[in-house]
């Protein structure tokens, strides 16, 4: 069984009201991930997908076994889309589109459309069972487990497959969430296809410590992301 973080900001994640949403560049992350053992990551920032295309050229370089995928966070109006596989270079503006466009446009990308924490904070809530999607988030490390509890038995009522994800942002919470794929070869489209046939195994779930030590590290984020250069190779 090979092993996915599906949901994993940098420091090109954008954030409505500070700007930078996630402290750790490109480079941090797939070294990172890679150090932990995992096969392969969804960077999936805010509203661009600047930051995985960035780490998927550096992951190319750093080892050719590792595999990014390219992927976007869109914030609509209703709560956040996570779309897993956008290989362009694409930027929306934050709550410009309502949660039916998101799905419909990331669907037109080909991208595995994916509800990320369901009840948690810009969760979907009720409108992930009017829209298709491909997948919901069994595990979200960043919410209260309850919570996580809830989106599993919505999983269970929807029939639909179930992935782990960290929603790290910052890299050492990285693989906090791990989700198994029953895959041989390793690809974008062989990941795509195998969460869709509901070939996922939640693998980890490790809670990201305390919503207060979440926010005070998003308050270090703003501080750091001071200093450093937004959204680079470094
Ligand atoms: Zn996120």
């Amino acid at each position: 069984m090979k092993k996915f973080d599906f949901h994993i900001h940098t420091c090109c994640s954008q954030h409505w009201l500070w700007g930078v949403d996630g402290l750790s560049t490109p480079r941090e992350v797939v070294e990172t991930a890679i150090s932990r053992g995992l096969n392969g990551i969804a960077v999936s920032d805010h509203n661009t997908t600047k930051g995985g295309l960035l780490a998927a050229k550096i992951a190319k370089k750093i080892d050719k076994n590792f595999l990014v995928i390219p992927s976007i966070e869109v914030k609509s109006r209703s709560g956040d889309v996570l779309a897993i596989g956008v290989l362009e270079e694409l930027t929306i503006r934050s709550r410009s589109l309502t949660a039916a466009e998101a799905v419909e446009q990331m669907r037109d990308k080909n991208a595995v459309i994916v509800a990320p924490h369901p009840y948690g904070r810009e969760g979907l809530g009720l409108i992930v069972e009017k829209l298709k999607f491909d997948a919901l988030e069994g595990f979200n490390a960043h919410i209260l487990p309850r919570y996580n509890t809830k989106a599993k038995k919505l999983a269970q009522k929807l029939k639909l497959p179930m992935v782990a994800s960290s929603d790290a942002h910052i890299a050492e919470e990285i693989a906090n969430g791990i989700t198994g794929l029953d895959m041989d070869e390793i690809s974008i489209d062989g990941v795509k296809e195998a969460i869709r046939k509901g070939k996922t195994k939640i693998l980890q779930e490790k809670h990201t410590k305390s919503m207060g030590r979440i926010y005070s590290k998003k308050i270090g984020i703003l501080f750091h992301a001071a200093k450093r250069p937004p959204c680079g190779e470094i």
